[in-house]
């Protein structure tokens, strides 16, 4: 017998009762690329609105095998151990390009999954970072209305996850090896840049001395980086995820930086800011997606690619032709 199909009411009344059953099902249906799911999935959205908006966004982000899963499930322990309620939720768009996701292939966070406090939902996948992103930001508004008031979003160094995570979080953490050059971790300046604090993590055993060490480079590092807009200064912690140390002072940087930011505005303007970016982002993947997705473009793309590529059209005048296609029918 089949499964009666729940309702956007019967999904929504349930992620307000905290049901995670109820939560997930709502996220799958938010990142369902199937036409049919999209009214509900905007319903499920504006219901849940009104109860959103109450939780702290962190981002955290590292290359792979610096911690970051060992440092989420010790985060959240923490954080569930005093009263909070976690949500994690990753933007990996890897998965959509190789088909093996990078955050998702590995048994991760054993611990925080069994935690009655977490909610760990794996990556959406998805054929566009842009698309990744998006569902993600609708999900954050999902389990800030099932009750999550610490909102944990990872990604990975990949392309422009970064960007896409910081512009949906209030905090953006970096997690840091001593003793490898930037280059060798992958780290681009930009992301420096973005980081509120960074956190050299596996500090343990032998390599305990060159993380305190390189916790004084990095402080003095980010002191020649443009100030920010909120003027906070970027902090520089150590940390063992593996052995538990440093993650209470981690959360700390972040609740300072949270009491900083709502006591001079910040967060509110920031928070109204960014979902300015995300309508504009919003109507950029969908006109894409639109595009691209649509028949008669999917047909005459290539044949207008290699035409290009034999000089027998310039690249602007395929590229109206193309565009000409969707407004034939629109
Ligand atoms: P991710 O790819 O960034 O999510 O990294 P993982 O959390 O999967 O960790 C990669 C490897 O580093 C695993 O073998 C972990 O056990 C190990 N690891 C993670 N955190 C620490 C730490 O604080 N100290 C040490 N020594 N190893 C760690």
């Amino acid at each position: 017998k089949r499964k009666k199909e729940l309702t956007a009411d019967d999904l929504v009344a349930g992620i307000i009762k905290q049901d995670k059953v109820a939560l997930s099902r709502a996220i799958t249906i938010v990142e369902s690329t199937n036409p049919r799911h999209t009214e509900k999935a905007a319903a499920i959205i504006k219901k849940c609105l009104p109860y959103a908006n109450k939780s702290v966004r962190v981002g955290i982000t590292g290359v792979p095998g610096v911690g970051k899963s060992t440092f989420i499930e010790a985060l959240g322990k923490y954080l569930t151990s005093t009263g909070k309620k976690v949500a994690v939720l990753a933007v990996d768009p890897s998965s959509s390009v190789t088909r093996g996701s990078i955050l998702g292939d590995k048994t991760r966070m054993e611990e925080l999954v069994k935690d009655r406090n977490a909610f760990i939902r794996p990556s959406a996948s998805g054929d566009s970072l842009g698309g990744v992103a998006r569902k993600t930001r609708e999900s954050i508004i999902l389990c800030e209305a099932g009750g999550y008031d610490t909102i944990i979003i990872e990604t990975v160094g990949v392309g422009q996850s970064e960007t896409a995570v910081h512009s949906m979080v209030d905090f953006f953490l970096l997690l840091k090896l001593a003793g490898a050059g930037d280059e060798l971790q992958g780290i681009k300046r930009g992301i420096m840049e973005m980081a509120d604090a960074i956190i050299i993590n596996k500090a343990d055993g032998e390599n305990t001395k060159a993380a305190k060490r390189a916790k004084t480079e990095f402080t003095r590092a980010l002191q020649l980086y443009p100030p920010k807009e909120n003027s906070w200064v970027p902090k520089v912690t150590v940390a063992s995820a593996i052995e538990n140390t440093g993650i209470r002072e981690s959360w700390e940087l972040v609740m300072t930086y949270m009491a900083q930011s709502k006591k001079s505005n910040y967060f509110e303007h920031h928070r109204i800011e960014q979902n300015k970016y995300w309508l504009l982002q919003t109507i950029d993947e969908q006109l894409r997606s639109g595009f691209y997705n649509h028949k008669a473009v999917k047909k005459q793309l290539q044949e207008q690619l290699e035409a290009v590529a034999n000089n027998e059209i310039t690249p602007f005048e395929a590229a109206r032709y193309l565009l000409d296609l969707i407004k034939e029918q629109s």
